[in-house]
Order: C-alpha cells, then structure tokens, then sequence
C-alpha cells in the first residue's frame, strides 16, 4: 500500500551512478517563466547530453512541458560536481541569484534604471 511507482523508478536508476559519482551540475534559465519556474537545476554525467535531451522534451516532466507549450532555455552554467552538490544547491534556493543571466538583466535594469 506504501508502494508507489516514483520509488521504484528512482532506486531502479540506471547504472553505476549514485549520489557520490562526480558528473556535472547544470542550471537552465527559461526564456520565459513556467507558473513560478524559471530555471531548472539538473544533475548528469555529462551534461551537455541531457541538455540535448531536454532539448527534444525528454529527461525530465518539467522540460517535456517546456517544449510542448514552446518555453526555450539557455544555459546558465555547467560545473563539475555529484547529486549530493545538486541538492546542497537546490536547498540553498534562490536559483536567479545563482545565475548569472538572471544577475546581469538585474545589472542591465541597473544601470538604465528600468524598473520590474
Ligand atoms: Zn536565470
């Protein structure tokens, strides 16, 4: 009765990978925001990979979304780490203030002095 099929999928991930495997952390920045979304943070072993999945509207629900309603992203960063830094980011929260896209537009509204 406890049984539900997301556990089963995420202990039944593929391969030799688990939280401590040293792969890449990416942050995508929506072009425009999903509801409250406007970044995904995401972790794989090479990144650029799975961005290109993302791409085509797999690996990830969210992103299936994305594509379907015609939201495009762009990178903000990609770095060296392993789920356990992913998550240590995603608790952190505030993902515009770790994007640098995010933080140059707060820049530019700066200095123009353009307000929103
Ligand atoms: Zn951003």
């Amino acid at each position: 009765m406890a049984w539900h099929p997301i556990f089963k999928r995420r202990r039944r991930k593929k391969g030799i990978e688990d939280e401590r495997t040293l792969g890449e952390i990416y942050l995508l920045h929506f072009d425009r925001p999903y509801k409250h979304a406007r970044h995904y943070m995401g972790w794989a072993l090479i990144a650029a990979d799975r961005i290109a999945e993302h791409r085509n509207g797999n690996g990830s629900n969210l992103m299936a979304v994305l594509k379907t309603i015609g939201i495009g992203f762009q990178i903000a960063w990609i770095k060296p780490g392993t789920r356990l830094d992913e998550r240590k980011l995603k608790n952190r929260g505030g993902s515009a203030r770790q994007c640098p896209i995010c933080l140059q537009k707060e820049d530019n509204n700066a200095h123009t002095g353009i307000d929103c």
